[in-house]
């Protein structure tokens, strides 16, 4: 039976399968909710044929593309573009050919990889298209890559070269990794901070968890490993998944964690 790709309607996440899958790994994990309606799964194709998305260049040599509709989660996949070899980290629901297109023209890519299941989108797509010699994942987080092909797992930290590299930092994932620019001066932090903005996407609130939908709060030993982990690096702004916070530097996402180490674990929302 030949293999084919499925997107989960309820969250994204893309599956390799010879059928329609029986349910959806990232969906029935308690950082998820299930679907309301039961499991409703997408081919490729008919993701193809209903979806189409964007590409903007959010500052010099970043860019976000994103899928419209909304597709699951609805994340951005940013593209970091640099000499020695693009990055691609996070990746978008799904890509259309004018999408793959323009990355393309961009340059390609030379690395992939991601934070954790919620910023996979369709990254096996990027890997099908320009065969990446780096696919990187952090090893706790092999068990949820079955849709794509990881060639660079690493522990604690991988070097990208260029002033670029992945950090191992756990808490909302085992195998959450973030992503350090140092030239950029960016954090491409995962799910490490969840930032609030309103609709001009100006950022509101600052907030880290484990699972968001039910505000299930972080440890302080998670806390204190993300602190130990961003520490040391020197950034101007962070990405999510899912948001752009030029107005998060280094001494305002410690200052956050600062703040929840100092009181009883909780989700509270900070105000920027
Ligand atoms: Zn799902
Ligand atoms: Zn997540």
């Amino acid at each position: 039976m030949p293999l084919s790709h499925y997107a989960c309607a309820n969250c994204g996440f893309w599956q390799l399968h010879f059928a329609t899958p029986p349910d959806c790994p990232v969906c029935t994990d308690v950082r998820n909710d299930l679907p309301a309606d039961g499991w409703r799964f997408l081919p490729e194709a008919e993701v193809a044929a209903s979806h189409s998305g964007d590409a903007r260049e959010v500052a010099p040599g970043l860019w976000a593309f994103t899928t419209s509709p909304a597709l699951g989660l609805a994340g951005t996949g940013w593209l970091v573009v640099r000499g020695g070899g693009n990055i691609a980290f996070e990746a978008a629901p799904y890509y259309s050919a004018a999408m793959l297109a323009r990355m393309a023209a961009l340059g390609g890519i030379a690395m992939l990889a991601a934070s954790h299941a919620h910023g996979y989108g369709a990254l096996f797509q990027l890997q099908r298209e320009f065969a990446p010699p780096v696919v990187a994942i952090q090893r706790d987080d092999l068990r949820m890559t079955k849709a794509f092909r990881v060639t660079a797992p690493f522990d604690d930290r991988l070097d990208l070269g260029g002033g670029c590299t992945l950090h191992h930092v756990g808490g909302h994932y085992e195998g959450q990794a973030v992503l350090h620019d140092a030239p950029g001066r960016r954090l491409f932090c995962g799910d490490m901070f969840k930032i609030d903005q309103d609709d001009a996407g100006r950022s509101r609130a600052i907030s880290s968890h484990k699972a968001f939908h039910k505000d299930i709060p972080l440890t302080h030993a998670e806390l204190r490993r993300y602190r130990d982990a961003i520490a040391p690096l020197d950034f101007d702004a962070v990405l999510t998944p899912f948001e752009y916070a030029p107005e998060v530097s280094r001494a305002v996402a410690l200052h956050a964690l600062d703040e929840a180490l100092a009181r009883a674990p909780g989700v509270k929302r900070l105000p920027l």
